[in-house]
């Protein structure tokens, strides 16, 4: 009865936000919307430091609009939000999770925000723990389940905080808390800006999102070129996410880009490399790669890319090896970075062995010291980890060794714990015109047929056999007692 009776008084029914009226609704950049009146649930305990709606002025779009199916969300993140309400605190499922479910995607991860700040976030979850410099978090454990909680940033401009900010207007360092209001114009896209109520169930809007993610559009949030300057990251985001979503993006935030893709330059090795794994691992890294060309973002970035793709074997060995990938991870399949990287530096490892066999080097020392010339080398620019260069060494090692087919050896190579990613790689390789077709052909045929066969397929060995040395007798203990 009270409910219904502060309903009637907060949410006259002419500020009730009808479906056209979301998805047309366009306010001028930045200006603040109509605010739509709501009282807060009346479901939840009344929280710490209730938000003013009166003031902040949100879209607030209701269940029966955005029909963002509550069974989608993750059960970890409903805990979070619900842990954080008994607590007194607000909190929002926010960014990509809300944006992915509008639009139909599933979404990748779910991250939470709260008014709450990360110690006492911290406190009210059993299974938690503080991460981050940058940005400081808290990371809520549930299951195998980890939900990022961040809490409300406020204005890095703001003198008191703990922020910092480079001479080129990057920011280095930003752990100033403030309202909703604040957070939603930190952050990067308008379709990134919706916080979803799981109480209530409501989206609140801060800058039209709602109504540009029904549009197709992707906009950055304020002056784009503020924003860039702020985190040039941001230009491989609107790349990775309008290829990623299909979204549009905005021509006033795509316009920049092309003058200030060098900012790039200033960013650390180890976020880029963070960054273009998101990229690659997309399921859309053919085309996010394609868009990086188009707009000169991938030179410098990608050393290897910048000479690979301008010649027409490297360019059609990127490219196989990237669709290879997004139609693996389009199926639900895995996709190994290592191999994914492994296949992007290919043709600049081939150039960098040449090199060192002209130099009179036997091809497999010249191999190894390939390799690790071009990781060193890209490296400078993107922080491959080690985990990942480990793996990339050993399957282009085994290269080689496919190209032999007598003896002994295939049947070795056949249970090479890295067999199959060499092969597949080897697959890539005759694929794009490296190598003839039959030797990948001749290893799918070894590899399936039993030993008769197996023997029967063999090359005769050329090879100049190695002479066996007689081992040393050894002193027998007898002898030299
Ligand atoms: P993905 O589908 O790759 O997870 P995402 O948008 O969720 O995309 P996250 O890196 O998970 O990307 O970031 C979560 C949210 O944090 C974003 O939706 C956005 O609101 C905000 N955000 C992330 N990176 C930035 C950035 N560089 N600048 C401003 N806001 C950002
Ligand atoms: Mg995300």
């Amino acid at each position: 009865m009270i409910k219904k009776l502060l309903d009637k008084i907060f949410r006259p029914k002419h500020a009730k936000l009808e479906h056209h009226q979301a998805a047309t609704a366009r306010a001028p950049q930045n200006q603040p919307h109509k605010p739509i009146l709501r009282a807060k649930s009346s479901n939840t305990k009344p929280r710490h430091k209730s938000v003013d709606f009166m003031q902040h002025g949100a879209l607030c779009i209701a269940h029966k609009v955005h029909k963002i199916d509550r069974n989608l969300l993750s059960n970890a993140a409903l805990k979070t939000t619900e842990g954080l309400h008994k607590a007194g605190f607000d909190a929002y499922i926010v960014g990509g999770a809300v944006r992915d479910l509008l639009l139909q995607h599933t979404p990748k991860d779910f991250d939470v925000v709260t008014d709450a700040t990360p110690e006492e976030v911290n406190r009210i979850f059993r299974r938690s723990r503080l991460i981050g410099k940058r940005f400081r978090l808290v990371h809520v454990l549930f299951g195998d389940e980890t939900i990022e909680v961040s809490t409300f940033r406020g204005s890095h401009l703001e003198a008191d905080g703990d922020s910092k900010v480079s001479d080129s207007g990057r920011i280095i360092r930003d752990n100033v808390f403030g309202s909703i209001v604040e957070d939603a114009l930190r952050r990067d896209f308008t379709a990134n800006a919706l916080y979803y109520d799981p109480a209530s169930q409501d989206v609140l809007d801060f800058h039209n999102g709602y109504a540009d993610i029904k549009a197709g559009i992707l906009r950055m949030i304020g002056k784009p070129e503020i924003r860039y300057a702020e985190d040039p990251v941001r230009m491989l985001r609107a790349v990775r996410l309008s290829a990623k979503l299909g979204l549009k993006i905005d021509p006033n935030t795509q316009a920049p880009i092309a003058k200030m893709a060098d900012l790039l330059q200033d960013v650390p090795a180890s976020r880029l490399f963070d960054e273009m794994l998101k990229l690659f691992l997309s399921g859309h890294a053919m085309q996010s790669v394609m868009a990086l060309r188009a707009q000169h973002l991938h030179h410098g970035l990608l050393p290897m890319l910048d000479v690979v793709l301008e010649q027409p074997m490297g360019e059609r060995f990127v490219m196989l090896a990237l669709q290879n990938t997004d139609s693996r991870i389009l199926s639900g399949k895995s996709a190994n970075p290592s191999f994914l990287f492994a296949t992007l530096l290919w043709h600049e490892m081939l150039a960098a062995w040449e090199g060192y066999k002209k130099q009179g080097h036997h091809a497999i020392p010249a191999l190894h010291m390939a390799m690790t010339e071009v990781i060193a080398t890209q490296a400078e620019k993107l922080a491959i980890h080690n985990r990942y260069s480990a793996t990339m060494k050993e399957i282009w090692g085994l290269q080689p060794r496919f190209e032999q087919r007598a003896g002994k050896r295939p049947f070795g190579l056949l249970t090479h714990p890295r067999y199959r990613a060499g092969y597949d790689f080897l697959l890539l390789r005759c694929e794009s015109g490296e190598l003839p077709m039959e030797l990948g052909a001749w290893w799918t045929a070894f590899a399936e047929a039993d030993g008769e066969t197996r023997a029967g397929m063999l090359q005769a060995d050329t090879s100049p056999k190695k002479r066996r040395r007689k081992p040393h007798k050894k002193p027998s203990s007898v002898e030299t007692v």
